[in-house]
């Protein structure tokens, strides 16, 4: 009976496994798993929800949300993507809701749903899983054009004192230093790890006591790069967080990590142009003349916001509008819309953290994600160097991954 061994019982792990079972009912399939229980990442994801994927039906608009992977998806999704994955697990019984913003959670609120479902359906195929077994040695089969004559003709692999033989392997195993280093032993590249999807760190005093106030749309941009981001932005307790920060921490993944996270962050509140903002100044200046500037808040900013931002820009607190100066007006136009943050650091983000990097993707074929240095060895998941911003991207390209290895031929 052929055998395939998979590594790691995560998202990309299950669903390998679920479709190879499907495609070969006859095969042994087994899923080999380090820790004590299987699709520990699912559990926690969205914070216990499970962000499963997103509304989202243009392959081609899909894969812009990936920095790293997003050439080589576009041919995947084209074959399944978040409509696929919604049909699977709606399917099999786990009913699944859009929200406004295009994330998909199942109805449950609750990422068991998702977690019952892959177990009840592998098991049902037949795949076996064995927890509690680390794997830390990978032999190549002599079918494999760089291996040694003496290889076996299976694929070894092996797990403390246990010993286990396959036809084809797959490689799920995330973001592991450890198999890395495996797959790098056996010729793959390796393009090296950076944390992704991280928050910003800033003790800038504009800031202080703003903790948990956001901006419905911001624009950004990072001083003497070319990383723009827009989005809700939330002010935290350390600094700065939300959707445009998280998107701007995925593209800048890499470029950020060798400045050390120390970089300028160039914060437009309003997303607007400079010139509207001063128009509209202007306009409270006549309007609202006799009020103090700082009274209310005005732009549709929160109160506390707009009064550290008027203090910021030289205002007297109880000066009133008919006394704005040029000066103050163009002063407060630039806290505005070009306020700058000396950025000191990264905070970790709790609800979605991925890792950028991981096997080279030019040396996988993504028509099956099969290794191109070895027929029968599949890899797919985040132990490619494949990853995107928050919303359910990271597991769609997961579920991808894991669907056209259950359909490659051979
Ligand atoms: C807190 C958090 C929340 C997240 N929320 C979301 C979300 O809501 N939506 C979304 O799209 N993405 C989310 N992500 C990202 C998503 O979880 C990952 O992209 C996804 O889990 C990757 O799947 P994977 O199967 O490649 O890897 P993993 O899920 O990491 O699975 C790899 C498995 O391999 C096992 N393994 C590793 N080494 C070995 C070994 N030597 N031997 C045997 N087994 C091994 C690991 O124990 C693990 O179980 C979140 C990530 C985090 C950290």
């Amino acid at each position: 009976m052929p055998q395939t061994i998979i590594i790691g019982g995560g998202a990309a792990g299950f669903f390998s496994a679920i479709q190879l079972a499907a495609n070969h009912p006859k095969e042994d399939i087994t899923i080999l798993e380090r820790g004590k229980s299987v699709l520990e990442k699912v559990r926690i994801s969205g914070g216990g929800r499970c962000n499963v994927t997103h509304g989202c039906w243009d392959p081609r608009e899909l894969s812009k949300f990936y920095p790293r992977g997003e050439k080589e998806l576009l041919g995947p999704f084209n074959q399944f993507a978040c409509g696929d994955t919604m049909g699977w697990f709606g399917d099999r019984g786990v009913e699944l809701k859009i929200e406004d913003d295009g994330r998909v959670f199942p109805v449950s609120d609750s990422s068991q749903s998702i977690i019952d479902c892959l177990w009840n359906t592998a098991k049902a195929q037949g795949v076996k899983v064995l927890t509690k077994t680390r794997v830390s040695e990978i032999i190549a089969p002599s079918t494999s054009s760089t291996a040694p004559a003496s290889a076996p003709e299976k694929w070894t692999v092996k797990a403390g004192d246990q010993t286990f033989t396959a036809d084809r392997l797959v490689v799920t195993s995330g973001s592991n230093p450890a198999v890395w280093k495996l797959l790098e032993s056996l010729g793959h590249t390796l393009v090296p790890p950076v944390p992704s999807l991280f928050a910003f760190d800033t003790k800038d005093t504009r800031l202080r006591d703003l903790s948990g106030i956001s901006m419905p749309w911001a624009q950004l941009n990072i001083a003497g790069e070319k990383l723009k981001a827009e989005g809700p932005l939330l002010i935290t307790h350390r600094g700065l967080s939300g959707p445009a920060i998280l998107r701007l921490s995925a593209w800048g993944a890499r470029r950020l990590e060798p400045r050390k996270y120390n970089f300028e962050l160039v914060v437009n509140w309003l997303a607007m142009r400079p010139v509207d903002v001063e128009e509209q100044l202007e306009d409270l200046k006549q309007t609202e003349a006799i009020r103090q500037i700082a009274a209310r808040a005005y732009l549709d900013l929160p109160i506390r916001l707009w009064k550290s931002l008027v203090q910021a820009a030289g205002i007297p607190g109880d000066q009133q509008w008919s006394q704005l100066s040029k000066r103050q007006r163009a002063a407060l136009v630039e806290q505005l819309t070009n306020a700058r943050f000396h950025i000191t650091g990264k905070s970790t983000n709790k609800d979605e953290f991925t890792t950028a990097g991981g096997v080279d993707l030019r040396e996988i074929d993504f028509k099956s994600f099969r290794s191109k240095l070895y027929p029968s060895l599949f890899l797919a998941g985040e132990v490619l160097d494949i990853d995107a911003i928050t919303g359910g991207f990271n597991f769609q390209a997961a579920w991808t991954g894991g669907w056209l290895i259950g359909n490659a031929e051979g």
